[in-house]
């Protein structure tokens, strides 16, 4: 190919839906590699008379190592804000809809996380998801982690020797710029769970990172037997929930019921 058929390939900047499509069938394909045809490898895109940006090629690669380390649940890779839909008149989903739209809009610029609380089906796990996708795309750090399996990697981990948890289960947990802990309160209290919970929050709180909480518990008690949130993680760890989020409860129906009735 010429340098001159080149420099007109290079300022081809297709919308992004054609681009899938067109990269597939223009890309040059060597026994080893696929070169992108619109950077050839360099990773910078030439735009006609605005200057270079970096090409698209680079920043799928980026999603694409970003929502594989997020860990997301393949029961849940498909939830988006896009396929949410707030029951008929639900004003409690869609505030919750609502809530995930602002956080995705004007994130980084957020001080306080998400503490989605709700009965099973409501829609908690999906709205947290749909909002570590958005972020994704904007090529931001994430992490999912249903709580008790979180807690069953650190047990795991533990080296009663050295009386320590492998730092490998908790670096990603403190480090992810978005931590989704799902099912908050699901697990067993024992003293060990209650330490464990307080330091793995206490640590994102003192670095400000945002962390996003799903619950089937309560602020309230309905009756005598009903055990709230607080009784499950402890009164100290639900007064830091109040600083760290802000709490959306979440009503309605199961929806795996409503949608298994519906068929
Ligand atoms: P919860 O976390 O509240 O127990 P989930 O988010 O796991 O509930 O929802 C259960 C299933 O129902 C998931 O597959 C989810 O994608 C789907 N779902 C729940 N609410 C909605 C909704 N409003 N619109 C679309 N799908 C929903």
């Amino acid at each position: 190919m010429s340098a001159n058929s080149n420099a007109q390939r290079l300022v081809v900047v297709p919308d992004a839906e054609e681009f899938d499509s067109e990269l597939r069938a223009s890309s040059t394909t060597t026994s080893e590699t696929v070169v992108c045809s619109y950077c050839f490898g360099t990773g910078m895109e030439v735009m006609t008379g605005k200057g270079a940006r970096r090409c698209q090629c680079r920043t799928r690669d980026v999603q694409a190592k970003l929502l594989e380390a997020a860990s997301i649940p393949r029961r849940y890779s498909e939830c988006m804000l896009s396929n949410y839909q707030p029951a008929k008149n639900n004003g409690s989903q869609l505030r919750g809809f609502n809530y995930a739209y602002r956080l995705l809009r004007e994130y980084p610029e957020i001080d306080h996380g998400l503490l989605f609380m709700g009965t099973v089906g409501v829609g908690k796990t999906h709205l947290s998801v749909a909002i570590l996708r958005g972020l994704i795309e904007k090529g931001v750090s994430c992490l999912f982690y249903e709580f008790g399996a979180l807690l069953k990697e650190i047990q795991g981990s533990y080296d009663s020797l050295s009386q320590t948890s492998e730092l490998k289960v908790l670096a990603p947990v403190f480090e992810a710029e978005v931590l989704v802990l799902d099912e908050l309160g699901a697990s067993k209290t024992t003293d060990w769970v209650r330490d464990t919970m307080m330091q793995i929050i206490g640590m994102r709180y003192n670095e400000r990172k945002l962390t996003i909480f799903t619950t089937n518990y309560f602020d309230e008690r309905h009756s005598e037997r009903d055990e709230a949130l607080e009784d499950r993680i402890g009164v100290r760890l639900r007064s830091r929930l109040y600083e760290m989020c802000r709490t959306v409860v979440l009503e309605g129906e199961d929806f795996r019921r409503t949608f298994h009735d519906a068929l």
